[in-house]
Parts: structure tokens; sequence; C-alpha cells
């Protein structure tokens, strides 16, 4: 008895807990995910679906074939390209969904911050009044006035153990708010992010400044003293810092997160000196040289980082994710050529909910979970990378003030054939970005469902139903050929619009609010059009 006593505490002090560790070991090793991977996340400003040498569609195109990115080559090779990932028209809601996992109806930052406090960007207009959105971006902090408070991404991580690096454009909030300053988002480093949206300079030898009549300009970029008269180009300056600030987390062996948001390729479109002459010889015109500089000045960035993890043997237990804010810029004269091409086949581009204004090139590379060269077709959202990076950084059940629309695409990166073709994607976007006038670029709003995307043009009233499966290009509506699917679609559009307190924008000539899709659907039918 006494002997069996023994032997049976024993088995409980010793055999059990050994046994227990190796279970979970096993079971760790099976079902779950290494501990606290170190996250990256690549984020390119204006960048397009095409501009990469990786194609994102059935086939390569003229654009693929224009732009040189062997970086994003090797990351596509390495890790899973998906080819349906979407983000806000414009900048600031994406970055905001980005760090909140709240859609942009929601969170109300529906148009791009301008660097100075209470200060609406809209472009003013002749037929419709702007809502009242956040148009001082997101706060950690309550009450702050024109803002959307919410817990951030990186406090959250920050919390969680990881050492948080913020490298590059910040633009979530209005200079003089708490989120102008990445530091107080819950990044325990900052460098050369600031309320501004993008840089005054991309030269070294200008300051990453462009001085009017004597004073800084606005959007100076801050922090890279450093190089202050030097050859150094911006992406190239962020680069070397965003790594030298890796240091600190690999002498602590501490878990990292780096958000490496380029200011590239946003405008003034400057040429990276170090690519642009082969563009010129190519034959392109000045300003799309020099964009195609800017790409692949981008690229080379992702190219060094990745260096740096094989070369720190980190290679293994980073994931990265690369993504872009918004589809290409395609209005002129700020990009060469004829307006509202860049993005052919999708129509439009920045500022628009129509493809070329949403659709990003996405990539995951992440050894030993993510399958090598693999292609993912389910669609996806800016506002899902908040749970999916939670997830991966193993934190459950955060203590969140803002609910969470986005979902994990954690199913996804483990099986790239994952699918769910009744979620519905809404974009709603009851602003004007800028002058020009073109295809959706303002008051328009949004929604995927499998194949099928719904466009609701606010003026107008305009319901548009394309098929995305045999029309990527949006150029055949066929509302009127699908009157079932129109109604169904409409149906759901609108409630999730209004479960998530939409704004609509009112008529200048009476003051009556923009209707909403279904209300607009059901005069159409009973006036018999
Ligand atoms: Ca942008």
């Amino acid at each position: 008895m006494r002997q069996w006593r023994h032997s049976g505490q024993r088995f409980i002090r010793w055999v059990l807990p050994v046994g227990s560790v190796l279970l979970v070991a096993f079971m760790t090793r099976m079902n779950s995910l290494p501990k606290q991977p170190n996250i990256i996340v690549f984020l390119v400003d204006d960048m397009g679906w095409q501009d990469t040498s990786v194609p994102f569609w059935t086939e390569a195109t003229a654009f693929n074939k224009r732009y040189h990115t062997p970086n994003m080559e090797r990351l596509a090779r390495e890790g899973m390209k998906f080819t349906n990932a979407y983000a806000n028209p414009v900048c600031t809601p994406t970055r905001v969904s980005l760090l909140t996992g709240m859609n942009a109806t929601r969170h109300r930052v529906t148009n791009w911050t301008s660097p100075n406090r209470n200060t609406n960007t809209d472009y003013p207009d002749s037929s419709l009044s702007p809502v009242n959105w956040n148009l001082n971006g997101l706060s950690p902090v309550a009450d702050v006035e024109h803002t959307v408070y919410a817990t951030p991404l990186p406090a959250i991580l920050s919390d969680n153990g990881y050492y948080t690096i913020h490298c590059g454009k910040a633009h979530f909030g209005s200079a003089g708010t708490p989120g102008s300053n990445p530091t107080n988002l819950g990044f325990r480093v900052n460098i050369a992010g600031s309320e501004i949206g993008h840089p005054a300079s991309y030269l070294g030898t200008d300051n990453y400044d462009r001085p009017v009549n004597g004073k800084p300009s606005r959007n100076a970029v801050p922090g890279l003293d450093l190089y202050h008269g030097t050859d150094t180009f911006l992406t190239e300056a962020l680069t070397k810092e965003a790594l030298k600030a890796l240091e600190a987390p690999l002498k602590q062996q501490q878990p990292f997160f780096l958000y490496m948001a380029h200011y590239a390729v946003h405008t003034p479109i400057m040429a990276d000196k170090r690519f642009v002459d082969k563009y010129h010889q190519m034959g392109l015109d000045g300003t799309e040289a020099n964009y195609a500089s800017l790409v692949e000045g981008m690229d080379k960035s992702l190219g060094d980082i990745l260096q740096f993890l094989d070369d720190h043997k980190l290679t293994d237990n980073t994931i990265i994710l690369f993504m872009s804010d918004n589809g290409g810029l395609s209005t002129t004269p700020l990009r060469g050529g004829q307006a509202h091409t860049h993005n052919l086949p999708l129509r439009a581009g920045k500022g628009s909910v129509y493809e070329g204004g949403i659709r990003e090139p996405m990539l995951v590379r992440w050894p030993g979970v993510v399958k090598a060269g693999s292609t993912a077709s389910q669609y996806v959202l800016i506002d899902d990378f908040f749970p999916t990076i939670l997830q991966i950084a193993s934190v459950k059940s955060p203590k969140l003030i803002q609910p969470v629309d986005g979902r994990s695409f954690l199913p996804i990166l483990r099986k790239s054939t994952w699918s769910d073709p009744s979620r519905m994607l809404v974009w709603h976007h009851p602003n004007r970005w800028i002058a020009q006038e073109g295809p959706a670029l303002a008051w328009a709003s949004a929604c995927r469902q499998g194949d099928w995307k719904l466009v609701y043009q606010h003026k107008t009233g305009q319901l548009e139903l394309y098929n995305l499966k045999n029309d990527i290009g949006e150029q055949h509506n066929v509302a009127a050929q699908e009157p079932q699917q129109l109604k169904r679609l409409t149906t759901l559009f609108t409630n999730e619009l209004q479960k998530m307190g939409a704004q609509m924008p009112t008529f200048t000539h009476n003051g009556q609010a923009v209707r909403w899709p279904s209300e607009v659907l059901s005069r159409q039918l009973s006036s018999g059009r």
C-alpha cells in the first residue's frame, strides 16, 4: 500500500507532468501555431494591384510586364498569394481599419485625414453636402472631437510581450490629437511617422522637405536628420532605420512587431535614381518611369528585410504580410498618360469603389504554416488583419473598446482553398477626396458577396450589378438582367450599412439625405422602371 502510494505520488509528481508536457508539445506541433512569431506588416502606399511583376490575376498583364519586383516574386514563391484582397479607396480609412479591425462604415474615418486638426478634406461639391465623419482620425483616448475611440493593435501586441516598431508613414490622425503620434498608439519606437499623408520630397539632398517661401513644408518627413544632405532616397533611409531598430528586440530575445509603412509609391512621384534608367529605356514617359522606380525601390526594401531575416536566422519564425492601402492612383496630371487607365483591366483607381480603387496585391509568407507558392482566392478585407494578427500573436480575448468587423484569415493561411462565398464585404465612401470627377471617385458605396459586386452611386441613385468572375473590369452592368440577385444583394447590403451606422450625405438643394439602396430599388420597382 505504502509502496503503491509512493509510486503513485512519484507518478503524479514526475511521469504525469512530463507526459502532459509531451502531450501538449505534440498537440502544439499538430494543431497550433509557433509561439509568438515575429510579425512584419509591409504596407505600401497607393500601390495598385498590378504595380508588380507578380501577376495577381489569371494571366500576367502588360503592367505586370512593365514593373520589376524580384523580391515580391520571391515572397510569392515562398508564401501565399491572395488574388482577391481589398482595402479602402483612400489612405486613412484603411490604416484605421488595420489598427482597429473596424469597417470604415463603422469607424467613420471615411476620407483621408488632413495633417491639420478639425479640417475637412472633402472637396466642395455643388450637389452633395459632406457627412459628419471622423475627420481627426483614430484616437486611443476618449472624447477627442471627430475621432474614433478604439483600442489599437500595437497597444495590444505591446501588452502581450511584443516589441513594437513603427516605421514610415503613419497618417492615423491629425496634428494635435493623440492619434497623430504612433507612440500613443502602442508603438514603442516611431521612425518618421506623424500626421502627414505623403512626403514633401523623397530626396535626402532636400532633407525630405521642400520649403515654401523659406518655411518648411507641412509635409516635411520628421526624424531622419541623419540622412539630411545625403544621397539617400527616403525608401532606403526608412529601411536602414527599421533594420537598426530591430537590434533591440533581437538582443532582448523579444518577439517584434514591425509595421513597415512606406511613403512610396505615393505622390510626389519622384525618380529613385538607383532604378529609373531602365524604365526610361523602356520608353516610359517621365512620370511613369519615375513611378516604376518608386515601385522597384520599395521592392528593394522588401529584399533587404528578407535578407536581414535570413542573416539573423529569423526567417522561419517571422510572418510577413505584404499589402497596399488603396488602389493605384489613376488621375492625371499626377500620373502620366491617360486618366483612369493605370489599373486596366480594372476600372478606375485610387478613390473609387470600383476594383481599381480597392483591389490590392497581398502576399503572406510564414514558413511551417503557409504553403510555399500557394494561391488563395477567397476575398479578404483590410479589416481582417486585426483579428488575424492577434490570433497569430496568441492573444486571446483582448479587452477592446470597439466591435471588430474583420474576420481572421488564419484558416486560409493554413489551407489556401478555404472558402466562404456567403461573406459580404462592404465599402462606404460618402466623401469627395479630390477635385477631379471620375468613375465612382466620390460619393459611392459598394459590396461584394461571392462573385457579385454591387455599386451604389449616391448622387444619381444608380445601382450597378457586376459579376466579377467573368467581368473583373465592371464593364457589364447586369442589374436589369438579374433582378433577383439585385434585390437580394441590395437588401443584404442595406442591412449591413444600417447595422454599422453608415452616414449618408445630404443633397444641398433640399437638405434630404441620400436614400438607402433598398429604398431606391423599391421606388424603381413601384414606378415600373
Ligand atoms: Ca494611400
